[in-house]
């Protein structure tokens, strides 16, 4: 296992880690499988499945070789993430226009409440692993919780900058909860990034950003996971939102590992989904670009994709390179009554989660994916995440709400109630 530059492909191992090259590029991990034995590396994770008190009970740990191989055991700060569900819904498959399965990976189940879960605990392992205590990242929500979560777990501290706008309430309650100191600043997200960037060394910090490479081995586990409960048969496409694009990249990485492992036989097309008003990487696709441009000023309702500056758009790319791959962007409204399927599907989601189901629908609508393959979206965060959107959504005045469920006022009279019931 080596840190291999993705802009000038230097090479570092792993002890050395340094959350950037010296020539400003990200690390990705680079893992020699060559000596893996598929058949026993697969009879091994069957096996797992059935521990319970063990780090191999969890989602991502029951993959540790190919995450990380050589962490030992005493390092593993564990929730028992991953383990979430997978569901064919029959509501959602008619939602989105489609004449096949149509499967949610419910990331939304993880024990923090999004798939931040399935890469913090191998950061947290892997900054425990190097003697740190103290934990940091810059967050619109949902990294902090997590973070602050397994830094809780660890008997560690967690320093959360928080930009002070466009955040989601529930989740910094949730980090607050959790212990965490939370800084909130005048400023933005990339503003945070930049300061601790500077400063971690000496304030003895660990980085627990998306930059941070080992979260994306961990988030690797989720196709990794979708691929073992469907007996190693994975759909046609995998549609996944992008904010920061750490996820897609660890989407990408992990087929990959599939494929040379011969896992599988076929990769699935990844479909990459952005919210229009913070759709960066979209455009630069589109419009055959080959530098990304910020979005000077983004705004989405789906907070979790408001990032205008994604820092890992080069490893992205590498995604749709290698999956034949699309991306689209859907308005907050295709969002938002995306979300209201999706919830009352019974299976639920936070709206970033939704521009999945949403970009399916448009991607059927638009002939770019055939109603005839077979697909499947990834829920990211839990319904519970942003109730200021569920309320909105459903008890407001809001017009754009196209599928509310009104509380019912009514007497406790047998005529009323009975009346509703027939
Ligand atoms: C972080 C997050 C995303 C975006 O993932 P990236 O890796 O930043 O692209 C989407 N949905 C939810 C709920 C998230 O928390
Ligand atoms: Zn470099």
């Amino acid at each position: 296992m080596k840190l291999v530059c993705v802009d000038c492909s230097k090479e570092v191992p792993t002890h050395l880690f340094d959350y950037q090259c010296t020539c400003g590029g990200l690390f990705d991990i680079i893992h020699d499988t060559s000596d893996i034995d598929a058949e026993w590396l697969k009879r091994v994770f069957h096996e797992r499945l059935s521990e319970r008190m063990t780090p191999y009970a969890s989602g991502v740990w029951r993959y540790k070789e190919l995450i990380f191989p050589g962490l030992p055991e005493e390092y593993i700060t564990t929730k028992y993430e991953g383990n979430t569900g997978l569901y064919a819904s029959a509501l959602i498959q008619s939602y989105v226009g489609s004449n096949s399965k149509v499967w949610l990976k419910a990331q939304s189940e993880n024990p923090s409440g999004s798939f931040k879960d399935n890469g913090m605990t191998v950061a947290v392992s892997h900054g425990r692993s190097l003697g740190y205590q103290r934990f940091t990242c810059t967050s619109t929500g949902n990294t902090s919780s997590s973070l602050a979560m397994y830094a809780a777990l660890a008997d560690g501290e967690s320093y959360v900058f928080v930009p002070n706008k466009n955040i989601s309430l529930n989740k910094v309650m949730q980090t607050l909860a959790y212990g965490a100191k939370v800084i909130s600043f005048e400023g933005t997200y990339d503003d945070g990034i930049r300061f601790y960037e500077q400063y971690s060394k000496e304030l003895g910090l660990y980085i627990c950003n998306s930059i941070n490479p080992f979260r994306i081995e961990g988030q690797k586990s989720i196709v990794y996971e979708i691929a073992q409960y469907l007996n190693w048969n994975l759909p046609d496409w995998v549609v996944i939102p992008g904010g920061a694009l750490s996820n897609v990249t660890a989407l990408g990485k992990g087929l990959q590992d599939l494929k040379n492992l011969g896992f599988i036989e076929k990769v699935p097309r990844v479909a990459l989904v952005q919210a229009e008003g913070v759709s960066p990487f979209h455009r630069m696709v589109a419009g055959g670009h080959t530098e990304l441009t910020p979005e000077p000023n983004p705004y989405t309702r789906a907070s979790a994709l408001n990032i205008g500056n994604p820092p890992s758009w080069k490893k992205a790319l590498r995604t749709l390179e290698e999956t034949n791959g699309v991306t689209c962007s859907v308005t907050d409204q295709e969002i938002l009554d995306a979300k209201a399927w999706v919830d009352k599907s019974g299976i639920g989601c936070e709206p970033a989660s939704a521009a999945t189901v949403a970009g399916l629908r448009k991607l059927i609508a638009e002939q770019v994916i055939d109603k005839d393959e077979t697909a499947v979206c990834i829920l990211t965060g839990n319904m519970l995440k942003d109730t200021d959107a569920l309320q909105e959504y459903h008890l407001g005045e809001s017009t754009q709400a196209s599928y509310p469920n009104k509380i019912v006022l009514a007497q406790l009279a047998f005529e009323e109630i009975g009346a509703m019931l027939s």
